[in-house]
């Protein structure tokens, strides 16, 4: 298993949704929770960014804990937690690396410009380091 490369495999639908949050509100850090079945991300559980900042997300306890009760209600698997970068590269902060408390979560970075050459960016967050992982969209 440790040998094995690591992909993240996620719905081309899954994709399409987080490209929709991360351009409808350009100014703001989207950010949520991301489902699925079997390792494959499927399910978007879009959250408020309670800091409503362009350099910074937060999700406020109470709603984090109901996206994990809609999680579980929906026999998900919590596979990993999306934000978007308004400004700048999609890859993490120094922020976002103090603050990734999920080590096995895929961290996943959107970027909302329509320019960008990768718009969703993949990536495992482990005591501050982070890794890319590539994606593959089923
Ligand atoms: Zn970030």
């Amino acid at each position: 298993m440790a040998h094995k490369k690591e992909v993240i495999r996620i719905s081309r639908g899954a994709i399409d949704l987080l490209l929709v949050e991360a351009r409808a509100n350009p100014n703001i850090e989207c950010c949520g929770l991301l489902g699925g079945r079997d390792g494959l991300i499927s399910a978007v559980l879009p959250a408020k960014n309670a800091l409503q900042s362009a350099k910074a997300y937060e999700i406020a306890s109470e709603e984090l804990f109901a996206l994990f009760r809609r999680t579980r209600a929906e026999a998900l698997e919590h596979l990993g937690i999306y934000h978007s970068h308004p400004k700048g590269e999609n890859s993490p902060s120094p922020l976002d690396l103090e603050r990734a408390f999920y080590p096995d979560a895929a961290y996943l970075i959107i970027s909302p410009d329509l320019n960008a050459s990768h718009p969703v960016r993949a990536f495992r967050i482990v005591a501050g380091r982070a890794r890319e992982l590539p994606l593959e969209i089923v």
